[in-house]
């Protein structure tokens, strides 16, 4: 691929460094990533990933701008308040960095549109605020064959994985780490119990990077790895996770062969 000079210029920090140099620049402006949620995880992942010059980023939300939204969620400001999510966020992308596509999808993240959704991108990051799609994107991201960062935060710690159990072992799956959904109720939203919004900041930048080192195949993968944040004691934890031979996902003998809505496909068939 050749870079144009303004390009030259844009990513020279990035051409210069041995890991990365101009294939990996090349690779990273041919690649895609679906970011879901642009909230507070998902504002300095995208940022990052827009400058990064990610060739081709979509966002997925379907609500709009809240002045509470503010204390973390970077990618929106004043002007944004009461506008769509992805629309504040496109705009910011596009401003940062013109060679980047950005693809808006105003839509709640479901199992009748998250097939379609992944299967468009390279790489899928998780930002989202909820535990139903967090199972739901690790279980579509394994069906469809997709490697999924995922990162979650509440009050002042974070935690964050990738998981590409579809390459078999020793890959585990988000099931293969928490088994289930907590029940509802018991693990509370950060609407709930609050958090300090520059923890967003490192836990989504980290994320970025996880992105980034999947697209450039550099460095140790996060797979089979959780790292976990905890911002007031200022310490960061690595714990390994190993694949669940009884995972219902992945696992040897799996009970989730399909989506909810659809139709399982026949006893040994490929998924
Ligand atoms: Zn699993």
């Amino acid at each position: 691929m050749d870079f144009n000079d303004s390009q030259i210029e844009r990513y020279s920090r990035h051409i210069i460094l041995k890991e990365v140099g101009g294939e990996g620049q090349a690779r990273l402006l041919a690649g895609s990533v679906l970011v879901v949620g642009a909230g507070g995880l998902g504002a300095p992942l995208l940022l990052y990933l827009a400058a990064a010059g990610v060739g081709r980023i979509g966002i997925v939300d379907d609500d709009t701008v809240d002045l509470s939204n503010l204390q973390r969620q970077v990618v929106h400001d004043m002007a944004s308040v009461g506008q769509a999510k992805v629309d504040s966020a496109a705009a910011r992308l596009r401003a940062i960095n013109p060679d980047v596509v950005v693809e808006v999808h105003r839509t709640r993240l479901g199992p009748g549109n998250v097939r379609d959704l992944i299967a468009a991108y390279d790489i899928v990051a998780d930002g989202s605020d909820n535990f139903a799609t967090r199972f739901l994107l690790n279980d579509a991201c394994y069906l469809v064959g997709r490697t999924l960062v995922s990162a979650a935060m509440l009050r002042f710690d974070g935690q964050i994985s990738t998981f590409k159990a579809h390459l078999g072992a020793p890959h585990p799956c988000y099931r293969c780490v928490f088994p289930e959904p907590p029940p509802p109720g018991l693990v509370p939203s950060c609407s709930e119990a609050g958090v300090l919004g520059a923890l967003a900041g490192t836990v989504g930048s980290l994320q970025a990077l996880e992105v980034l080192k999947e697209l450039l195949g550099i460095g140790d993968s996060l797979s089979g790895r959780l790292m976990l944040y905890d911002a007031l004691a200022a310490s960061f934890r690595t714990v390994r996770v190993k694949p669940d031979p009884d995972c219902p996902l992945c696992g040897a003998h799996p009970t989730i062969t399909a989506l909810p809505g659809e139709a399982a496909p026949p006893a040994g068939a490929p998924t």
